[in-house]
């Protein structure tokens, strides 16, 4: 009877891939036949869900191709190993028994983690799918199934979010777990004060004995700080030879962090590697539903869908028009209509096309993200608050028109094409060596060309 199930998972293999198989097929297994119904048992519901929703009726179709047999399937879970996962996909799961023997003191809750990040705050939906559901089992069997879990993409799409959900479930479900949340940034902060003040042993004992889920966010940020690098590397091997859970985030993957050293990056591929997309439209109106109600904001759905359909670059963005469109309605005492917000939001209101971004275009976003006036990208002031953001939009000038330099110069209030080719150059090295710099330039470049599409070589 086995056989049927085995079978069939087997002949999928080469087409489903390997990975796929062990990741998604191999965990389910046959319990039993009745009549035309095969009792299937997966290691927990969200194994459950995703075999279904992705892989049940192909694995039914290799079964009736063999065996000229259409079944049926129902799904279990298999016993809960010790300690007990936690149940459904609840919002504060409470629990009344707490898990295995517990040490006699508990460990203090993770430091650092905002309490607006948490599952059920957290809209899923087909950007953002793999990732949710992958934190979401790690949430709930740390250190069983993917390690390390590795999710990255653009900027205020959730990744964080989904590191603190993790956080806070595990927290909640299994205290007696030592949790460590930190930026990559305040690791090698914490790392370098460590060795400079002796205490060393500290950190160590922290980082590598004393925690049994690490939660480390944007790790590209120590790509190119070779001792960060090494000490992470060591941190990894510990926890992961103990089995501990490791979930870090970036802003890309791990083969395209320049200066990441290689034995870093494939061990950051050892387990899931799932990336965050911008949020499709329903998406997108779903959080500002969810945003507005948290808030209290009273504000019709039609109108969220408006919002939704000007601001399509990320989370973040979404969440700041919102907010803008309620703050300036309190000022103005108007009520939110679809007109109202259309105002609001004007500067976003078109949605550019790629053959239609201008300097213009790039001035007025670039000036609005640094909150400056566009006479000042435009005029003589060398202060780094103005220079800086000068540059990047000539840069993105450069790369997103079909402007030439002169013509750039020009534009910027009458200034040499030598200084945008300076320009251009020095934002370009700055990608690699200031995160702050790549991050702005990134998501400037995705509000302006949302769909990638207007990409200059
Ligand atoms: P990232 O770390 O990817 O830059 P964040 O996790 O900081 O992005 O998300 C930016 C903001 O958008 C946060 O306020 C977060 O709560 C919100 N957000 C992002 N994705 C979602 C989502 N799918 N559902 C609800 N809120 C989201
Ligand atoms: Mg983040």
């Amino acid at each position: 009877m086995v056989d049927i199930w085995n079978d069939a998972l087997q002949g999928l293999q080469p087409r489903l891939g390997e990975q796929t198989y062990d990741m998604w097929l191999r965990p389910i297994e046959l319990a039993a036949i009745e009549d035309e119904t095969l009792r299937l048992t997966a290691p927990n519901r969200f194994m459950k869900e995703w075999f279904e929703t992705h892989y049940l009726d192909v694995v039914l179709d290799e079964i009736q191709r063999r065996t000229a047999t259409r079944y049926a399937a129902q799904i279990e879970l298999a016993a809960p190993r010790a300690p007990a996962p936690a149940p459904v996909p609840a919002p504060e799961p409470i629990v009344t028994q707490p898990a295995p023997p517990q040490p006699a003191i508990l460990p203090p809750p993770p430091q650092g983690l905002s309490e607006r990040y948490r599952f059920d705050s957290f809209i899923k939906g087909a950007s953002n799918e793999l990732a949710a559901s992958a934190a979401w089992a790690v949430a709930q069997e740390p250190g069983q199934r993917f390690n390390p879990l590795f999710i990255y993409g653009g900027v205020g799409l959730g990744k964080t979010h989904l590191l603190h959900a993790v956080g806070h479930h595990i927290h909640d479900t299994r205290p007696e777990l030592r949790i460590v949340y930190l930026s990559a940034e305040r690791f090698m902060n914490e790392f370098i004060a460590a060795v400079r003040c002796n205490q060393f042993e500290e950190f160590r004992s922290r980082y590598r004995e004393t925690c049994d889920v690490l939660l480390i966010d944007d790790i590209q940020f120590i790509a190119g700080r070779d001792r960060t690098m090494d000490e992470f590397f060591h941190v990894f091997n510990a926890l992961y030879e103990a089995g501990k859970q490791i979930m870090v985030t970036a802003d890309r993957v791990p083969a395209d962090m320049e200066g990441m050293e290689e034995r870093l990056t494939s061990r950051l591929n050892w387990g899931l590697v799932a990336d965050v997309k911008s949020p499709d439209l329903e998406t997108r109106a779903a959080i500002l539903r969810q945003k507005a109600e948290l808030d209290g904001l009273e504000i019709g759905d039609r109108v969220l869908l408006h919002i939704a359909t000007l601001v399509r670059s990320n989370v973040r963005e979404l969440e700041g028009a919102l907010v803008r469109v309620a703050t300036f309605a309190e000022l103005k005492r108007a009520p939110i209509t679809e007109a109202f917000v259309g105002e609001v939001l004007s500067d976003l209101a078109q949605p550019l096309q790629p053959q239609t971004i201008t300097i213009e275009h790039v001035q007025k976003l670039v000036a609005t993200h640094f909150s400056l006036r566009v006479a000042d990208l435009k005029g003589p002031r060398r202060h780094r608050h103005v220079s800086r953001p000068r540059m990047i939009a000539m840069y993105l000038s450069r790369e997103l028109t079909d402007a030439s330099f002169p013509e750039i110069g020009q534009r910027f209030g009458g200034k040499d094409h030598s200084t945008v080719i300076n320009a251009c150059r020095r934002i370009k090295s700055m990608q690699t060596s200031e995160p702050e710099v790549r991050l702005a330039v990134e998501g400037l470049r995705r509000q302006l060309c949302p769909d990638g599409l207007a990409m200059r070589a």
